[in-house]
């Protein structure tokens, strides 16, 4: 069996710093806003090149508070993908604003920055982009966009740990970055956290108010906030698999790369890194128009696969009422031939060439 995922070998590999980390916070007796959060969001915001990190309970929450903090809400309209977490368009619903859906380039699957001035309304108050997979969306023309129209820039980064733009860090290049570390991410905690990073002092000010029950001083509310923090021994973890994660984006660059390889002469299509990027891999892939059957394939080969995702958020139960409004033929095609193969650090050699040979076997006959 070849595992999506290797949590094992990822844990054998740090085991004593972790369990060194987590009976530090034991011994402190310390559990909700303490050392250990203070010195991670120091930490994660100078791996960013950032002023300020603010950690919370998990990406979504990181999202939300976004949106909130920045004072959108009813009436307001956020340009955003359809082709992503729900996560992401949750985060614009729940704060009351109302998620505004452009398709995606063909060959990154991130945002088509051509198709987004066109959606662009008197209530339009942000742009909301995802670096889906791991793989930076083109950010110039975003960023053009927001001088001219006066837009908040938030950056779906929870599967961009690590990921450069023309040499910058995502997350950084906007306004605002929103990142996760469940535990499948490339930093990942044992458990559910998140980070929100920004070098705007008031809007951090604002997402350390709202993330702690909107108070200023204990018991003293200012406004209505949410309880979203992140805990004290989470950051003590992410603070350990943070000095790894440069090494295990680079094995997942190189594991990649041999992919690639394998998989050129074959008629799937593999992941574009355009030059502007650093794609990280978080998910490698690829895309065939034959992909259920090449998933059963390989589930009865023992390969473990997923599919990132399989039904775009507009055409999502939870979402019925954008199905008749939008047409997003990249996003709605792309769901159908996409999957997701094995990726992680300690991923083998063997292991991917025996992954790519059953590929080249499903192709030759099917
Ligand atoms: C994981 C993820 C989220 C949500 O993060 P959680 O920590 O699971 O809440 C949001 N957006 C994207 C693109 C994600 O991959």
């Amino acid at each position: 069996m070849i595992l999506f995922i290797n949590f094992k070998k990822a844990y054998a590999e740090i085991k004593e710093e972790i369990q060194k980390a987590i009976e530090r916070v034991f011994e402190r007796q310390w559990f909700i806003l303490g050392e250990e959060l203070e010195k991670f969001e120091k930490e994660f915001s100078d791996y960013n090149g950032l002023k300020y990190g603010i950690g919370v309970n998990s990406g979504s929450d990181a999202l939300y508070l976004a949106v909130l903090a920045s004072g959108i809400s009813k009436g307001d309209e956020i340009i955003t993908i359809s082709h992503t977490m729900t996560s992401t368009v949750d985060a614009i619903v729940r704060s009351g604003a109302k998620p505004v859906f452009v398709d995606i380039d063909p060959m990154t699957y991130t945002m088509d920055p051509l198709k987004i001035e066109e959606k662009i309304t008197m209530r339009t108050k942000a742009i909301m982009l995802v670096h889906l997979y791991g793989n930076p969306t083109d950010m110039d023309p975003i960023l053009e966009l927001s001088v001219k129209y006066n837009l908040l820039i938030i950056e779906d980064a929870c599967q961009a740990h690590g990921a450069e733009y023309k040499g910058k860090k995502v997350g950084s290049i906007g306004d605002i970055g929103c990142f996760s570390f469940y535990p499948t991410k490339n930093l990942g905690a044992y458990g559910d956290a998140g980070m929100i990073v920004t070098n705007n002092e008031e809007l951090a000010l604002k997402f350390k108010l709202y993330r702690n029950y909107g108070q200023r001083k204990r018991y003293y509310h200012n406004f209505i906030g949410i309880n979203s923090r992140l805990d004290e021994i989470q950051a003590a973890i992410l603070r350990v698999k943070l000095k790894y994660l440069d090494n295990w984006n680079n094995k997942r660059r190189k594991n990649a790369n041999l992919y690639d390889e394998l998989l050129e002469e074959s008629n799937v299509i593999t992941p574009i890194e355009k030059e502007y990027a650093k794609h990280i891999y978080h998910l490698y892939v690829i895309r065939s128009k034959n992909r259920d059957k090449l998933k059963d394939y390989l589930d009865k080969h023992e390969i473990q696969t997923y599919i990132h995702y399989p039904i775009p958020v507009h055409q999502s139960k939870a979402y019925l009422e954008y199905k008749k409004i939008y047409k997003l033929p990249v996003t709605e095609r792309i769901c159908n031939e996409i999957l997701s193969l094995p990726m992680h650090p300690w991923l083998t050699k063997e292991e991917i060439e025996s992954i790519s040979e059953l590929i080249q076997q499903f192709l030759t006959t099917n």
